[in-house]
C-alpha cells in the first residue's frame, strides 16, 4: 500500500470521495493524524496550534491523558460499550458524579435524560416535552441563534443558509432580538414583555424561550446578567419554560461550568453535549426540573443513548469543578487572550475590529467581513487553526482547549499578532 505521507499532504480522496457538504476541511486543507492537548498534527507531521477545539467539544484537550486512561482501562477490562438506555455501572458513575460535583453545590436540582449522542438531540427532546408540559407549540428563540442542524432545532437557528438547507418550511418559531440586538442601551426584554402581553401583537405564549448566554455561531454575542435575569423572571410570570442551550458556552468554555452560573439562573431544562463526553465522544444531556419530567417511558429514544466510553470520559471529567483550580486558570488565560484582542484591534485601526465574546470564546468582528476568513487562513499557513463565525462569518473567533498550556497559548497568540499585521499590509494594498 502507498504510504500517505507526502511533502504536502493531498486531499485528492475526500475531493472524489466525500460528499460537497464537507466544510471545514476546505478551510483547513491537510490530512491530520496525531493531536495532544492543544496540538494538533498532520500526517506530514505539521505542527498546528488548535484554537478551535472541535468548536468546543474538546475543552479539556485533545487525548487528555487522564481521560483517555480511564477509557482504555474501561476498554480493556471489557467494559460495556453500548447499552441503549439499560442501567450500567459507568452510566452511574456518571449520574453521581454530576449530581455530587455540579448540581449539588449550585444548588440545582434536575433529572438527567440521555436524549441522543448530538447536542442537536438535547435540543429536540427539550423542545418535545416544554411542548408537553405546556401543551403550547410556539418556542421563542432569539436572533443570530443557533441550535442544531435537524428541522426543530433549524427551526430556532437564525442563519437563513442553514435554514434553506431544510427544504420545507420551519414553523412554530418565533424570533425576537438578543440583548444588544439594536445597539446599547435598547432593552429588548421590555419589546418582547410588550408583544406577548398584547392581544392585537400577533404573539401568541410560546411553550419555552430557548437561549444561549453567548451566541457562539450566531457571532460571540454577550447577553448580560441583567438581560439574562429579566428573561427569566418574564417566564416565571407567564408559565413559559425557560431552556438554556449551554451545548458550547457549557462544561467551562464561558469560565464557570453552566455559562449561566454567574447570573444565577435556574432554567427549566437545560442542554449540554459538546464538552460534556470529556474526550470528544459523543454525549448530550438534557436537564429537565423534576416537576417537568413527565416522559412516559421510551416516549423519546434512540440507539445511541448509552455511549459508555462517553460515560466514564464525562465522569473523570467531572474531577476538573471539584475546586476551583481549572475556573482559575481560565480566568487567568482569558485574560492574556483578551488583553492581546485588544491591543491588535488598537493597533490595527484600519482593519476596523471590534473585541467580541468572553471566556475561552473570543474573537475580533470585521466591519468588513471578508477579513476574518483572511486572518484565519493567514494563521493557518503559520500553523495555528482558527475559525469563523457570525451571520457573515466577520468573527474571527479563538476557542483554544481550556488546558491549553500557558506558553502554547503565548505561541498561538503570537502567531495571531503576526498574522494581524500581514493582514494589515494585504488589507492595505487592496485599499
Ligand atoms: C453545536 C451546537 C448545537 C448542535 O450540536 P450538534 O452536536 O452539532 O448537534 C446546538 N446548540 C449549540 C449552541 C451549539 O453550539
Amino acid at each position: 500500500m502507498k504510504t500517505l505521507v507526502q511533502d504536502k499532504p493531498s486531499l485528492q480522496v475526500f475531493e472524489k470521495l466525500e460528499s460537497e457538504v464537507r466544510s471545514y476541511c476546505r478551510s483547513f486543507e491537510t490530512v491530520f493524524a496525531k493531536a495532544k492537548n492543544a496540538k494538533i498534527w498532520d500526517v506530514s507531521g505539521r505542527e498546528f496550534i488548535d484554537f478551535f477545539a472541535g468548536a468546543g467539544a474538546l475543552n479539556y484537550g485533545h487525548n487528555n491523558d487522564r481521560l483517555r486512561g480511564k477509557v482504555v482501562d474501561y476498554m480493556l477490562a471489557d467494559g460495556v460499550t453500548h447499552s441503549l438506555d439499560m442501567a450500567t455501572a459507568a452510566k452511574e458513575s456518571f449520574l453521581l458524579r454530576f449530581q455530587e460535583t455540579i448540581l449539588k453545590p449550585r444548588g440545582l436540582s434536575y433529572k438527567v435524560m440521555f436524549p441522543g449522542p448530538t447536542g442537536t438531540n438535547a435540543v429536540e427532546s427539550a423542545m418535545k416535552i416544554a411542548r408537553k408540559v405546556t401543551g403550547r407549540t410556539g418556542i421563542l428563540c432569539f436572533t443570530n441563534a443557533f441550535h442544531g442542524m435537524t428541522l426543530g432545532s433549524l427551526s430556532i437557528t437564525g442563519n437563513s443558509f442553514k435554514r434553506m438547507g431544510a427544504g420545507v418550511p420551519l414553523s412554530q418559531s418565533v424570533f425576537m432580538p438578543y440583548d444588544g440586538y439594536f445597539g446599547e442601551g435598547v432593552d429588548t426584554t421590555a419589546y418582547i414583555e410588550k408583544l406577548l402581553d398584547d392581544p392585537g401583537s400577533g404573539v401568541d405564549l410560546p411553550a419555552a424561550i430557548i437561549l444561549e448566554t453567548v451566541q457562539g455561531e450566531g457571532g460571540l454575542n454577550v447577553a448580560s446578567k441583567e438581560w439574562l435575569r429579566k428573561v427569566e423572571s418574564l417566564c416565571r410570570k407567564r408559565g413559559i419554560l425557560l431552556i438554556v442551550d449551554d451545548i458550547q458556552m457549557g462544561c467551562g468554555r464561558t469560565g464557570t461550568f453552566f455559562s449561566f452560573d454567574e447570573a444565577g439562573l435556574a432554567p427549566d431544562i437545560v442542554c449540554l453535549s459538546k464538552s460534556i463526553g470529556g474526550l470528544g465522544l459523543p454525549m448530550a444531556i438534557t436537564l429537565i426540573k423534576p416537576e417537568f419530567d413527565t416522559w412516559a417511558p421510551g416516549e423519546h429514544n434512540g440507539t445511541f443513548r448509552g455511549n459508555n466510553l462517553a460515560f466514564i470520559a464525562a465522569a473523570e471529567a467531572l474531577h476538573y469543578w471539584e475546586n476551583e483550580q481549572l475556573e482559575q486558570e481560565i480566568k487567568r488565560k482569558a485574560e492574556l487572550i483578551r488583553v492581546t484582542l485588544e491591543r491588535l484591534v488598537k493597533q490595527h485601526p484600519e482593519l476596523k475590529g471590534r473585541l467580541k465574546g468572553k471566556g475561552f470564546i473570543q474573537g475580533i468582528a470585521f466591519d468588513k467581513p471578508e477579513l476574518a476568513d483572511k486572518l484565519c487562513s493567514l494563521a493557518f499557513a503559520k500553523g495555528l487553526i482558527m475559525e469563523t463565525s457570525g451571520p457573515r462569518s466577520e468573527v474571527a473567533k479563538l476557542m483554544p482547549p481550556l488546558t491549553i498550556e500557558f506558553d502554547v497559548l503565548e505561541k498561538g497568540l503570537s502567531i495571531l499578532t503576526e498574522s494581524m499585521k500581514e493582514l494589515a499590509l494585504t488589507a492595505g494594498k487592496e485599499q
